[in-house]
């Protein structure tokens, strides 16, 4: 059994797998591929209706709220959201946690004045500021929830008074948030919620239209909202298999069963990190992630030992982001304890031949 900790693409659940490739030769007995209908056929009309179900229900999404499934990734939400919300002469306030948190803000800088409120970039980003002032005369305050690349999460929404952007790509569906605290979340699916090609955005209705910009209809949040996501050919697919996705979620009992679960995983893994005299966990112990959990070891050399111990034992995808060095294992909601006991074997392997 390969044991997927790939940071995004990343794991979903096999059954959803299983499903989906069924879909792929024949979609609910149609007699066609899924790949192959119309996205205006009712068959897939009551895929996005129940996704868009889903994702309400899950994530107790209140009524004045629309939810997109968009495309371009959240590297198109950096661009779409001062386009849609930052007005003429307005400026937005951005919190510096990382990589993708800096991009949004060089997007935003692209639109409008970006005021950049704080940054851990001092040290490596391996924290998250604390005690920051939000301006309370900026048009919208923007953060990471959870930094992929370094494996700090932001578990309480920073406080603030003005509208709140917020990029959960990394952590959605992870655990319970209130969404009536935000007025935008965004999140690309393929880090916890499902193949790449979508791009999941939920939008406060009395935000919609209020930069007076004019900008192209492809990026206008109104006109995704109108056209319930059929503004144009949406990734019929990658929806698809986020519906299943999402099925999967809520018969195991939803995103309250998960977060208990991605708590234990999350907490066992830390553990060993602290224990075994051979990894250092890098991120600040109050910051520390859920969902990425990154690590070093005292050496570069020992680092191409654990690796290829790794390697043999399947554990996939848990070399560090070029720009942190080390190890990252993304243990997103798909991925089972049973894979993280199996990491943890390798530490101790590593351990019991290294000493
Ligand atoms: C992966 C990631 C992105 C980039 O997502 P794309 O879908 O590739 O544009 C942005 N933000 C966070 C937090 C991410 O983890």
């Amino acid at each position: 059994m390969k044991h997927n900790f790939g940071a995004g693409p990343s794991i979903l659940p096999k059954e959803v797998f299983q499903e989906a490739s069924q879909a792929v030769i024949d979609f609910n007995n149609t007699g066609l591929s899924i790949l192959e209908i119309s996205h205006r056929s009712k068959d897939f009309e009551q895929v996005v209706m129940e996704a868009e179900t889903l994702v309400r229900e899950l994530l107790s999404v209140p009524e004045d709220y629309s939810v997109l499934f968009l495309q371009g990734g959240a590297t198109q939400q950096f661009a779409m959201v001062p386009m849609n919300i930052l007005p003429e002469g307005g400026k937005a306030a951005y919190l510096d946690t990382g990589v993708w948190a800096s991009k949004a803000a060089k997007e935003a800088a692209n639109v409008g004045t970006v005021e950049i409120i704080a940054s851990s970039s001092d040290k490596n980003y391996s924290y998250v500021p604390k005690g920051i002032t939000v301006p309370s005369d900026a048009s919208y305050f923007h953060y990471t929830s959870n930094n992929t690349i370094y494996g700090t999460e932001v578990y309480e929404k920073p406080n603030t008074s003005i509208p709140t952007v917020v990029d959960m790509s990394s952590d959605i569906f992870s655990r319970v948030i209130n969404v009536a605290e935000y007025d935008i979340i965004y999140a690309g699916a393929q880090k916890n919620m499902g193949p790449a090609g979508v791009t999941l955005v939920i939008v406060k209705n009395s935000l919609l239209g209020t930069s007076n910009r004019k900008i192209p209809a492809i990026f206008d949040y109104s006109a995704h909202a109108k056209a319930k996501s059929m503004f144009n050919t949406p990734a019929v697919f990658s929806i698809y298999v986020t519906m299943l996705n999402l099925r999967w979620l809520k018969a195991k009992g939803g995103v309250e069963v998960i977060e208990q679960e991605n708590i234990v995983k999350a907490r066992t893994l830390y553990d060993e990190i602290d224990r075994n005299p051979f990894f250092k966990g890098t991120a600040a112990l109050e910051d520390r992630s859920r969902m990425n959990v990154t690590f070093v070891m005292d050496s570069e050399e020992q680092e191409a030992a654990f690796l290829k111990l790794a390697n043999h034992r399947d554990l996939i995808g848990i070399k560090g982001h070029r720009s942190v060095g080390g190890f990252r294992a993304s243990i997103y909601n798909a991925l089972s304890i049973t894979s993280i006991n199996a990491l943890i074997d390798a530490m101790r392997e590593f351990e019991e031949g290294n000493k």
